[in-house]
């Protein structure tokens, strides 16, 4: 079964969210534990959290994934922002809990200068004085497209940190395709190749979700720009050959490409399904 969503915002609550993903014909979503930018979290509901779940229920919706906030930074230099970020994952952790465990996924950090082995070792810390072992949320290391002094652009540096985590089993990778692409992981002209090394060096098994973006900057350019589909540099072709590749084509995928409202992504979510192999 194509699973198929995208971002959206759960200002006003969760149940809504499910309901407007359904019209427009997705089966998941994406949404922020809290403002992206600031560490703003809502109040739990439960009436709006038992309506989300029973229409879940009566409509196929999936579990969602859960994206950290941007500002989080687990391998900061300053140890005051590394102790918000420790709180923050605490907080978002045990309200997953209360959420029937969407996946979460998280930025690994920005080692801010001191260097990426440093910055390794501090995310490694961070997360396995965070996740403990009743944990029952995985959590996803989002591969990054490189910019700035963000760890995670390549796989060898997510295999070095999964490498460090006490509890493995865990934890998980998100491959965003605007990253990869970025990062010079060349998903249009070679994705059996990016995928075999993926492989070798982080193991298939550890994939646990995609975010469907194209790419408004140049392959191998280490920046961080997401385009509609079509009209960034990965191409459409592209985009199809990832839904359907036997290794990827049962994994959740995510749009998080720009629109000015959601039937932008209602656009994408019927093309694709148009171009997925059921
Ligand atoms: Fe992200
Ligand atoms: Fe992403
Ligand atoms: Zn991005």
């Amino acid at each position: 079964m194509f699973k198929i969503g995208c971002h959206l915002s759960i200002g006003k609550g969760l149940f809504n969210a499910s309901k407007e993903i359904k019209q427009i014909n997705g089966n998941t979503f994406q949404f922020f534990s809290r403002n992206p930018q600031g560490f703003k979290q809502k109040e739990y509901d439960d009436v709006d959290y038992k309506k989300y779940i029973k229409f879940n229920q009566e409509n196929n919706i999936l579990a969602p994934l859960c994206h950290a906030p941007y500002t989080l930074n687990c391998c900061s230099k300053d140890e005051r922002v590394r102790e918000l970020a420790k709180m923050i994952l605490e907080a978002d952790l045990k309200r997953l809990n209360l959420y029937a465990n969407p996946m979460y996924n998280l930025h690994p950090g920005a080692h801010t200068g001191q260097g990426v082995e440093k910055g390794i070792e501090l995310i490694a810390k961070t997360l396995n004085e965070v996740v403990k072992e009743d944990e029952k949320t995985i959590i996803l290391l989002e591969l990054m497209a490189g910019k700035g002094s963000d760890i995670g652009r390549s796989f060898a540096e997510i295999k070095a940190i999964l490498d460090k985590l006490i509890y493995k089993e865990k934890f998980g990778v998100c491959l965003d395709t605007c990253h990869v692409f970025a990062a010079g992981y060349d998903i249009v002209n070679n994705l059996d190749g990016v995928l075999q090394e993926f492989d070798q060096i982080i193991g298939l098994d550890k994939l646990k979700a995609i975010h469907l973006n194209d790419s408004k900057m140049p392959f191998n350019s280490n920046k961080d720009r997401h385009a509609a589909l079509g009209e960034g540099y990965i191409g459409l072709e592209a985009i199809y050959r990832i839904i359907n590749h036997p290794k990827l084509k049962d994994l959740p995928m995510y749009l998080e490409t720009p629109h000015d409202d959601i039937s932008g992504y209602g656009k994408e979510i019927a093309l694709l399904r148009e171009h997925y192999n059921e």
